[in-house]
């Protein structure tokens, strides 16, 4: 039985890997516990103490919550009192947790499974430091070293890109007026939002308010068209907090890099952003591509 679970460990492709890891790994530790719930804690650098990364629990269960961090503390393992919790190690680092619910006491854990549990935290720890040495903190979107790279390999391989700038609107006015936090909030709604919008395609936080986004395809048409939906669907998108009632305005600016024209995917970020500048100009809330006459 696990043979059968490290081989499908081992053919997870790259990337998103952690999220695919848990998926195939919790309902294996369920069963193997008979437990109602597994979650999986991380402990982020530099942070004071665990977040929970997966969870199956409900979230108002603070009780084992406390439990599980105070196990972690301690350097201790738990099986007792309905909660088995198992600490995740690699490379000399304690870095997260494992916590299962259990039916009954406690269980007979067998060998086996805690050397399963050790590879799976062998592989969620490689694929925890390459997923935060590629993404943004805030959003979870791709850094802009990331894209960089990216962007960099599929020029490469001469095959057109359609890259698209996006700038919040008036951004600093959240911020002033309803704090820094709710803005975050903002960032990461309309992070996930982009996420949701732009399948298939590589999108990444390229600095404070800014996000990019480029797909293969050199189709201006697609293009033009691919951002005016993201501008509709923004402007159209609740943005509300618990305390206030926001909308939010992006404004676009995208530009097609063509193969064998002597430009590099610099050039074609720095021809969207221009592109974005006039977006900005005429008005805000609006796209515009590169070249392209309104
Ligand atoms: P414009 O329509 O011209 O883009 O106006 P703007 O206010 O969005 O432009 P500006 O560049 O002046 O302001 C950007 C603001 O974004 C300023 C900065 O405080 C804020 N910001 C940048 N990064 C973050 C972040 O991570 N969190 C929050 N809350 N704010 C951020
Ligand atoms: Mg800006
Ligand atoms: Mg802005």
């Amino acid at each position: 039985m696990y043979t059968k679970i490290l081989a499908q460990l081992k053919s997870i492709p790259h990337p998103f890997s952690i999220d695919r890891v848990v998926t195939l790994m919790a309902p294996v530790i369920r069963g193997e516990l008979s437990a109602s719930a597994v979650d999986i804690y991380f402990l982020p650098q530099r942070a004071p103490s665990l977040v929970c990364w997966y969870r199956e629990s409900p979230a108002t269960d603070t009780r084992t919550q406390a439990k599980v961090l105070d196990a972690f503390k301690r350097g201790t393992d738990r099986n007792a009192d309905g909660m088995f919790a198992y600490t995740l190690h690699a490379r000399g680092k304690r870095f997260g947790m494992v916590a299962a619910h259990l039916t009954s006491a406690s269980i007979d854990v067998r060998e086996g499974f805690i050397m399963l549990l050790d590879y799976f935290a062998l592989l969620l720890y490689s694929e925890k430091l390459s997923f935060l040495a590629n993404r943004d903190r805030l959003t979870q979107l791709y850094n802009r070293g990331f894209i960089f790279q990216t962007l960099e390999r599929w020029t490469a391989e001469r095959v057109p890109v359609s890259i698209v700038m996006m700038d919040v609107d008036h951004f600093k006015h959240y911020n002033d007026k309803y704090g820094h936090q709710t803005g975050d909030v903002v960032l990461k709604k309309l992070a996930a939002m982009l996420k949701e919008e732009f399948k298939g395609a590589l999108i990444g936080r390229y600095g404070g308010e800014e996000f990019i986004c480029a797909f293969k395809n050199g189709d201006e048409k697609k293009l033009a068209a691919a951002m005016e939906h993201i501008r509709a669907v923004t402007e159209a998108a609740d943005f509300s907090t618990a305390e206030y009632s926001l909308r939010v305005t992006i404004s676009l600016g995208g530009a097609v890099f063509t193969p064998g024209k002597g430009v590099t995917f610099i050039d074609t970020i720095r021809e969207a952003d221009e592109a974005l500048y006039r977006s900005k100009h005429e008005g805000r809330n609006r796209v515009t591509v590169a070249g392209a006459r309104a």
